[in-house]
């Protein structure tokens, strides 16, 4: 796959993303990405992009401050 920013190779990879909910911290950790192998950028596929959305609807419904979630046991 080709990096949409500087046209370098991404490899395959895992990521963590943390992303603030307002309420509280939503932690995300071994989400399958891509990596520039030359700038770092990451990039999701659609399929991982629409897992991530199911992820942060669900979590809206717990309400906890902090709430850390593993991909690889969701996916
Ligand atoms: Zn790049």
């Amino acid at each position: 796959m080709k990096c949409g920013k500087c046209g370098g190779e991404a490899v395959e990879s895992t990521t963590s993303e943390a992303m603030e909910m307002g309420f509280g911290l939503l932690v995300v950790r071994h989400i399958p990405c891509f990596k520039c192998r030359d700038c770092g950028e990451i990039f999701y596929t659609g399929d991982v992009a629409e897992k991530i959305e199911e992820i942060t609807e669900a979590v809206k419904q717990l309400m906890q401050e902090v709430t850390i979630i593993d991909f690889a046991k969701v996916a």
